[in-house]
């Protein structure tokens, strides 16, 4: 795996796991079955993405997700994102989108 897509993973994983926490009140980095579905879906997507250098998905000319998948990640990006932000969390954020 590259950098940027273990980068990545773990940016996917903390941000569900922080969406899932507050929307669906799951504990710890324990998902709920939706969260655990999206999560199993977008590390699939990543797994085979297959841009190489990888662009944001954000900024794909592709969009391989599903409409529904790429609705619900938009989601929880925004969410956790503006929850990292709040808690000044910008370190590891800034590093993740500037690499
Ligand atoms: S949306 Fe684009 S960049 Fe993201 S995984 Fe799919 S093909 Fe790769
Ligand atoms: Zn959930």
């Amino acid at each position: 795996m590259t950098q940027s897509k273990h980068n990545e993973t773990k940016v996917l994983q903390r941000f569900i796991a922080v969406y899932c926490r507050h929307h669906h009140e799951s504990k710890g980095d324990s998902l709920c079955p939706d969260c655990a579905d999206l999560q199993a879906y977008a590390l699939g997507r990543l797994a085979k993405c297959p841009l190489d250098p990888k662009p944001k998905c954000k900024k794909c000319p592709i969009h391989c997700y599903k409409p529904e998948y790429q609705q619900k990640i938009r989601e929880v990006m925004k969410f956790s994102g503006i929850h990292f932000v709040k808690r000044g969390r910008v370190d590891w954020l800034v590093k993740y989108f500037l690499s």
